[in-house]
């Protein structure tokens, strides 16, 4: 039975998702009734799965699990693929396309790997896009340890493609991983290891097993561990790790020396920080929305800083909300400098628009 049709049958409009999520409450639809509108047909008039940020959250309150990402999916996947509703600026994030703005914005700032990019490799290290563009530094300290843990390691610069994914690109989407499969395969890569949780479960899902998936805490977290001592942090929860909990139980092992405060919602019903679903590009002042009843989260906590394990998450916040102090877990156990000061002074936002005048 697909998504659609559960909900159909089984949301009872109890209100518990639409009361804590920005988009439904904007929306002021319950699933059932997004799912009854959906049935319909999906046409250019109904934009509106465009700003769901997929972040899972419904379907972790609601008391019977309903599943209504995969319906958005679903309507994403008609609205892009048969009516073309792809804009100007989705495109800058999507791994296959030639304005692809996180190769864009590592070349504009110099940023290489030279050195780490190998031809023949066992374990492939994919960083992820963010880490690469927002990290050059703990991304090198980790590949060096990864070496000294693995032996022949390869840097792969690639994005794991999930934007395409999640924009219902699905054939493109599954193209770039078949590319990815055979470029590893040709390099002799037997498992990824990645910093990234969006990358981790999209790799896992679409491999389906093909190829070993692993976090860099599975391989260096016992090095990593008790690094990080004496500070009063709470810690944003990313939404892709949000059934699986895997990243949350590693990084709270890595602050196992310091005061750790829970916000409100955290674990299994921790808030997208904003950056899901590609949202912005339909209506920026809903990430907006997300990022400050984070932020104001974590501020009520007390914590002296925000740690986080995604560097989208990290980017979004230090864009946004460029007051806070939100540090990455890895930046905070490697001692590494973050790119955090260029996109506070707008750099990401300037490379972004100049790359979106230039199409037009
Ligand atoms: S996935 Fe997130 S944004 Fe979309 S409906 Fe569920 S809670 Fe709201
Ligand atoms: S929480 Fe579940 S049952 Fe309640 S309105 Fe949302 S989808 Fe329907």
């Amino acid at each position: 039975m697909s998504a659609l049709t559960t909900i159909l049958e089984t949301c009872s409009e109890c209100q518990t998702c639409v009361n804590e999520c920005p988009f439904l409450s904007k929306l002021g639809m319950t699933p059932k009734r997004i799912a009854e509108d959906l049935m319909s047909g999906v046409d250019p008039t109904k934009v509106y799965p465009m700003s769901c940020f997929l972040c899972g959250l419904c379907r972790s309150v609601c008391p019977f699990s309903l599943d209504i990402p995969s319906m958005i999916l679903q309507a994403r996947s008609e609205l892009s693929s048969t009516w073309g509703m792809i804009n100007a600026c989705h495109r800058l994030f999507l791994a296959d396309d030639p304005v692809f703005i996180m190769d864009i914005y590592r070349r504009q700032k110099g940023i290489s790997y030279e050195g780490m990019v190998k031809e023949n490799f066992n374990y492939a290290f994919l960083p992820g896009c963010a880490m690469l563009c927002f990290s050059p530094k703990a991304t090198a300290k980790l590949y060096d340890m990864l070496s000294r843990r693995l032996g022949e390691v390869g840097l792969v610069e690639l994005c794991c493609g999930k934007p395409l994914y999640d924009l219902g690109l699905v054939e493109r989407a599954a193209s770039w991983i078949s590319k990815l499969e055979e470029y590893l395969k040709k390099s002799g890569c037997r498992s990824i290891v990645t910093a990234c949780p969006n990358c981790y479960y999209h790799l896992k899902s679409m491999f389906g097993g093909r190829i070993e998936v692993l976090t860099v805490y599975d391989v260096v977290g016992d090095e990593l561990k008790g690094r990080v001592k004496g500070l009063k942090v709470t810690i944003h929860d990313s939404c892709p790790d949000r059934f699986e909990g895997l990243f949350a139980k590693h990084v709270r092992s890595l602050l196992s020396e310091c005061e750790v405060i829970e916000m409100k919602h955290s674990k299994k019903r921790s808030l997208c920080c904003g950056a899901g679903g590609l949202v912005s590009c339909i209506d920026p002042s809903l990430p907006a929305v997300l990022s400050g009843n984070r932020v104001e989260e974590a501020l009520e906590t007390g914590a002296d800083v925000m740690v986080v394990y995604c560097y989208s998450c990290a980017s979004l916040f230090w864009g946004s909300q460029p007051t806070v102090n939100v540090k990455h877990i890895l930046d905070l156990a490697l001692d590494t400098e973050d790119e955090s000061e260029a996109v506070k002074r707008g750099e990401l936002s300037q490379v972004i628009m100049k790359v979106m005048s230039e199409q037009m």
